[in-house]
């Protein structure tokens, strides 16, 4: 019997424009405006960047999160990414839409809802969305759900679910901000192991072949067309 395709996918930073948005509340909540424009290619070098990059303060920073979770409105107004329509419909061509899970660690009122009805308006009929805790919920998630592939632009998420999950494949969408995980990923995921689950001695090298970087939303759709053959080839 071939193995059905099961996925998890990460919203911010995957298909929602997460950091222009919060770039504007930053300015709003701030009234400084310290960050250029997240244009022409340009994005921040590091995930914390309002304070480790450009200089806003802790404080700063916990206002416009007291903002962002206050709003019932936040996270249903972010912009989509250009390719982002056209990947939901890829998607639901290789895919159950019951075996769709978006999972999100996003907080805020009503944050469900408000992720239901952004995927509604882009396509997605009847989405299923989860709000994870942290990291470690993503990666206990996706053991549970028994998922096949995985995609989320926070190395942490990925790391988690490789570690939880052995029969995930992971793939990590590539932005500037998570470049320190691209240079050597099996370094990157032993250093992460050491921090979070220092006794339990995986071996880093044994994930290689299921962790993969991705440039694109397109290079995802191929990995989950190649997915769909192979369990049609095995049926
Ligand atoms: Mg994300």
């Amino acid at each position: 019997m071939g193995q059905q395709l099961i996925v998890g996918c990460d919203v911010d930073g995957v298909l929602a424009d997460f950091n222009t948005a919060y770039r504007q509340r930053l300015i709003d909540v701030t009234g400084r405006e310290l960050i250029p424009p997240f244009v022409n290619g340009h994005e921040p070098g590091m995930w914390y960047y309002a304070t480790d990059e450009y200089g806003y303060t802790k404080e700063e920073d916990s206002a416009v999160w007291k903002s962002i979770i206050a709003d019932p409105y936040f996270w249903g107004d972010l912009t989509n990414y250009p390719d982002t329509r056209r990947f939901i419909a890829d998607l639901y061509m290789n895919v159950d839409p019951e075996m769709v899970y978006f999972i999100t660690t996003r907080p805020g009122v009503k944050v469900k809802d408000q992720t239901e009805e952004w995927l509604r308006v882009r396509g997605v009929y009847n989405p299923t969305v989860l709000i994870a805790a942290d990291a470690e919920a993503k990666g206990r998630l996706a053991v549970g759900l028994g998922l096949t592939h995985f995609i989320d632009d926070r190395p942490e998420n990925c790391f988690s679910v490789l570690y939880h999950s052995p029969e995930t494949k992971v793939y990590l969408l590539t932005h500037k901000y998570n470049l320190w995980a691209q240079r050597n990923t099996v370094a990157a995921y032993d250093e992460w192991i050491n921090k979070h689950h220092p006794w339990t001695g995986g071996d880093p090298r044994s994930v290689a072949d299921r962790f993969t970087l991705i440039h694109s939303l397109a290079d995802f759709t191929q990995a989950l067309t190649n997915g769909r053959n192979e369990s049609a080839a095995r049926v």
